[in-house]
């Protein structure tokens, strides 16, 4: 505004100037050569009107420009109270003068950056109600099942010695379950909410590697399947938050345990990298197809629900993986193949 007031006054001023300079060159040009004195008056007069003339084209040109302004500033203003009501389709022109095409381009923005949190917040929620309902139906099955077990007890299978403590075996696998369950579930909620805190510490991984095979052995070799550990003796440090890792570990040897049918070998080791540490687990079992590759890291997601049901899977196990290797800046890698095998693997910071 008050660049807009001082350019109005410099117009005026020239246009004086212009009506005054006019005015003396008919003067010299009448003195010079020796025209009537009569045409003093007419000079003044015509240097008079193109003064006048010249302000009152100024001014119209500025009141049309000032008209103009508060259009624009009207549709601004309009535009932000339909933004305030919700109303997000709004797209401003981006024209006008300085400040009035920043403030319609800043508008703009803000309805951008208002519409990308929106979506973002409703895939949340999209999400979170989905998760939801998968919990339910995962609490569902096992709660379920116990209940039919008791109840056919009480009514009087508790009498019969043919069923009564295989039904009582069925309902306690039932409750391991429920507790896996919950166990897991308590557990993603931590990583996810950011109250597990990762404690980054330098350590062996080859005393590590093989530490965690010979704690998963029995199992393994429960199923007759060959656990090998390729972990060698020298001492290679890596870093991360040892018992997280650890946890990483045992789940993806457990999942090589679970869907490989007896007989069959697990391998789990490392190769080192110039800057890093390559941990893999590697087995001959089922194998994963192509088509699930990308979502087996997704909550609940199972390949084979009934198989992963039947083992004890929770389908969480591999999202809690996921979460803990992207806490170590990390990314966990599979190759599978249908009827061959998997191998996992993810690098650590040497
Ligand atoms: P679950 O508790 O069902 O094992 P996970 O999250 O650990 O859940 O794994 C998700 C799915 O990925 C499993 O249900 C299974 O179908 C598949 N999977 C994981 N590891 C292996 C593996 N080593 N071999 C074959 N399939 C696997």
């Amino acid at each position: 505004m008050n660049r807009f007031f001082r350019s109005y006054r410099v117009r005026i001023a020239v246009a004086v100037l212009v009506g005054v300079s006019i005015y003396f060159l008919l003067f010299a040009v009448e003195s010079a050569f020796h025209l009537r004195a009569s045409l003093v008056a007419n000079h003044l007069f015509t240097s008079a009107t193109i003064g006048a003339l010249l302000f009152f084209l100024f001014e119209e040109v500025l009141v049309s420009f000032r008209v103009r302004q508060l259009k624009i500033l009207n549709t601004i203003v309009d535009a932000l109270q339909r933004i305030s009501a919700g109303d997000l389709s709004v797209q401003l022109p981006e024209t006008g003068a300085g400040e009035l095409k920043h403030i319609s381009k800043l508008t703009n923005q803000i309805v951008g950056n208002l519409k990308d949190d929106i979506s973002k917040l409703e895939k949340l929620e999209r999400v979170r109600s989905e998760f939801l309902a998968n919990v339910s139906h995962e609490l569902r099955t096992p709660i379920f099942s116990i209940q039919g077990f008791i109840e056919t007890l009480i009514d009087g299978a508790m009498d019969d010695p043919k069923v009564n403590r295989d039904f009582l075996q069925k309902a306690y696998e039932h409750s391991e379950r429920l507790n896996a369950l919950l166990n897991d579930l308590i557990e993603i909620s931590r990583i996810e909410s950011g109250e597990m805190r990762m404690s980054f510490r330098y350590f062996n991984i080859s005393e590590f590697v093989g530490s965690v095979a010979e704690e998963m052995r029995p199992k393994a070799e429960k199923k007759s399947l060959r656990l090998i550990a390729r972990s060698g003796t020298e001492e290679v440090l890596v870093l991360g938050d040892r018992e997280r890792l650890r946890q990483v570990l045992s789940n993806l040897i457990d999942n090589s345990i679970k869907y490989t049918d007896g007989g069959g070998d697990i391998e789990v080791g490392f190769t080192e990298l110039p800057e890093s540490v390559r941990v893999y687990v590697k087995d001959n079992g089922s194998g994963i197809g192509k088509e699930h590759l990308e979502r087996i890291f997704e909550r609940f997601y199972r390949v084979d629900k009934d198989r992963s049901r039947s083992v004890g899977g929770t389908g969480l196990g591999l999202a809690i993986v996921k979460h803990i290797i992207e806490a170590h800046n990390g990314k966990i890698e599979v190759n599978s193949e249908l009827g061959k095998g998997s191998e996992f693997s993810f690098l650590l910071k040497k």
